[in-house]
């Protein structure tokens, strides 16, 4: 091989590595340019997934907190919380949808985040978040993303301002801008099922907005949107335990724990409140002649009525069948008497149809002024409205002023005067052990009426033996069922009481042998017993002032039905009906009990008794209504 072909052969293999040193070249400037592109997408994949990790720590976190069952409102505060404070959005809201009364649709503000620039705004108008209404306005992006449940966006901050505070002075616009660095707005719809909600806004110093931002955002409004359907459920779920199903208004639970809460205010700011006792007027009659389907409009117009005369911080409510309460905070018994006479006349005022009106009997009764006490106050409520009823029916009648000398003072002021002027035979121990628990009695406590009753049932004993402690205490409990069957009010009630305390305390001044004897009696004993314990009642109580209206209940209580009774032989409606209490009462326990010729009748043989004996011994509707106490209460 010649030197020249030998280095064209070298020259040929130099062109070759060349040629292949250039196609490596090229290799190599496309692979590196590929690994660029590679990293690029690496890096912009790898920002995506902290977006995506991003955006499911925050789902999450909304997720964690509809399950906490918190309101709407603090939900809805978080949510804007999280778009402005985590997903670095400089404006943060979210706007309720609402129709006025007028069909006049406009978006309040729910939540706003913390550095709005919406209060300054609305300072200039004097509005607050709470109170503005922003205009729905046609053809604007917020009305186009709501009802095509889309995302919009737009550089138009300025024009979006003008827009929802179309009062504002071009000043004032120009003076807000001048701290606002956004740069895109974006409105993401918001519903709830098939209603729309509202929306959520947001801006942010981006030029534009991106599909993953997109595509969080939808996810976000899902989010928002499951946070208000748990929301309202749990609102739903709220309202229905406290809500009467047949009228709408509150129920008995609810009114019973808010006055409480009153009562606690009342002390505390040292103000009244009153209650409004309602009760519907013959009912019975409606349900009978129209049937029970008008007897429940009946109720839901007093409802209805109750609901539009109330203020929005009263409670009314539906304690019974027919039975409505009014809670009216910080109203005295003059404000409450007008407040009711006003409920009173536009119940009066409804036409319905088929039954044509109905009315009712409103009692009311005021906290402090008429008893410190809420038991006290709801049973003084309802006796002015039983008194109403007793009057003549739809009316208003205001509870009696509870009479500083109530029946536990007038009770203790008797047994101290009978005890110090000696007017009962009982023994220095007992009377010196009585008085030192009379003079210890604390009128305010609970315990006061159980040792007024201890005290009773220990005169009783000290002539009858047999007479069982806890008896005073079911006679008088048993005396009040019967009265309050009976719709009495309390004052009359209270006269009951003192006269079941005192009928009976002229018995100590019967011998002991005839009170003791275990044979049937004669004429004479006979007629001591029944003439002595009356007369003996009325001299030793004759002298006390203020139980003078309870002697003439005493002194009649063995009068019978039928005139056979004595002393005097009086007969039917010439008895007091407290009497024929006193006698029913009486006879019950005395047959309950063990005599010295006897033993004890079971309850369904003194009823027997006492019912053989309607018409004769006592009045028979009496009598009905103290079968019905006794079978039907807890004594
Ligand atoms: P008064 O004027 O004395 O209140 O007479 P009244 O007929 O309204 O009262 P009464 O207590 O004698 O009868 C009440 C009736 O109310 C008896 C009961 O069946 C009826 N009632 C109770 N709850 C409802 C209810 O939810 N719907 C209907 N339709 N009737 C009811
Ligand atoms: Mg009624």
């Amino acid at each position: 091989m010649s030197i020249f072909s030998g280095i064209k052969d070298i020259l040929g293999q130099i062109n070759k590595i060349d040629g292949s040193i250039y196609l490596q070249g090229r290799d190599f400037a496309d692979v590196y340019a590929k690994n660029i592109a590679l990293e690029e997408e690496i890096a912009a994949r790898t920002k995506e997934l902290e977006q995506a990790n991003q955006t499911i720590l925050t789902l999450n976190s909304v997720w964690d907190m509809m399950n906490s069952s918190q309101p709407l409102s603090s939900m809805l505060d978080k949510i804007v919380s999280i778009l402005h404070n985590e997903m670095n959005y400089n404006f943060a809201a979210i706007l309720k949808l609402e129709t006025g009364v007028d069909e006049e649709k406009y978006l309040t503000i729910k939540s706003s985040s913390a550095n709005s620039y919406i209060i300054k705004l609305l300072s200039y108008i004097n509005e607050t978040e709470e109170t503005y209404k922003l205009p729905y306005v046609d053809n604007s992006i917020i009305l186009k993303s709501i009802t095509e449940r889309k995302i919009y966006s737009t550089p138009d901050i300025k024009g979006v301002i003008k827009m929802f505070f179309p009062f504002l002075t071009q000043e004032q616009l120009q003076d807000t801008l001048s701290n606002v660095n956004s740069k895109i707005f974006s409105v993401v719809p918001i519903h709830n099922g098939q209603e729309n909600f509202g929306c959520a806004i947001v801006t942010s110093d981006r030029e534009n907005i991106t599909d993953t931002e997109m595509n969080f955002l939808s996810l976000f409004a899902n989010q928002i949107e499951l946070a208000i359907t748990v929301a309202d459920l749990f609102q739903e779920v709220k309202k229905q335990a406290i809500t009467d199903p047949l009228t709408g208004i509150f129920n008995r639970r609810y009114f019973e724990d808010n006055i409480v809460k009153e009562a606690e205010r009342a002390l505390r700011l040292k103000q009244p409140f009153s209650i409004i006792a309602m009760d519907l007027d013959f009912l019975k009659k409606i349900n009978d002649t129209y049937g029970h389907q008008y007897g429940d409009i009946a109720i839901k117009t007093i409802a209805n009525v109750l609901k539009k005369e109330a203020r929005s911080i009263d409670i009314p409510a539906r304690i019974g069948g027919e039975e409505f309460d009014l809670l009216l905070a910080g109203v005295d018994s003059q404000g409450a008497y007008i407040a009711a006479e006003r409920i009173r006349k536009s119940i009066e005022s409804q036409v319905l149809e088929t039954i044509g009106g109905v009315t009712a009997s409103i009692g009311v009764a005021t906290f402090l002024e008429h008893s410190d006490r809420i038991d006290e106050l709801i049973e003084l409520a309802d006796q002015a409205m039983y008194k109403a009823k007793l009057n003549g029916r739809n009316r208003v009648e205001v509870a009696q002023k509870q009479s500083e000398n109530n029946w536990q003072q007038i009770a203790v002021e008797t047994f101290l005067d009978i005890l110090a002027k000696k007017r009962i035979p009982v023994s220095e121990n007992i009377s010196k052990e009585l008085s030192e628990k009379l003079n210890n009695i604390s009128l305010k406590e609970q315990s006061a009426n159980d040792i007024l009753y201890s005290i009773v049932d220990m005169i009783s004993q000290s002539y009858n033996q047999m007479y069982k402690t806890g008896t005073t205490k079911s006679k008088i409990l048993l005396a009040v069922l019967v009265a309050q069957k009976l719709e009495m009010d309390k004052q009359d009630i209270d006269k009951l009481r003192l006269a079941i305390l005192l009928y009976d305390i002229g018995n100590i001044m019967i011998p002991e042998e005839i009170f003791n004897k275990k044979g049937p009696l004669t004429e004479d004993e006979k007629n001591i017993v029944h003439q002595h314990p009356v007369i003996a009642a009325r001299e030793i109580l004759k002298p006390i002032s203020n139980i003078q209206d309870i002697i003439p209940i005493i002194e009649s209580h063995h009068e019978n039905w039928n005139g056979q009774g004595y002393p005097a032989k009086k007969s039917g409606i010439e008895i007091p009906i407290m009497s024929q209490i006193v006698l029913l009462v009486d006879s019950f326990y005395a047959m309950a009990q063990d005599r010295p010729y006897r033993h004890a009748y079971s309850i369904d043989e003194i009823l027997k008794i006492i019912k053989d004996e309607a018409g004769k011994r006592w009045n028979e509707k009496l009598v009905d209504d103290f079968i019905y106490v006794v079978k039907h209460e807890t004594i």
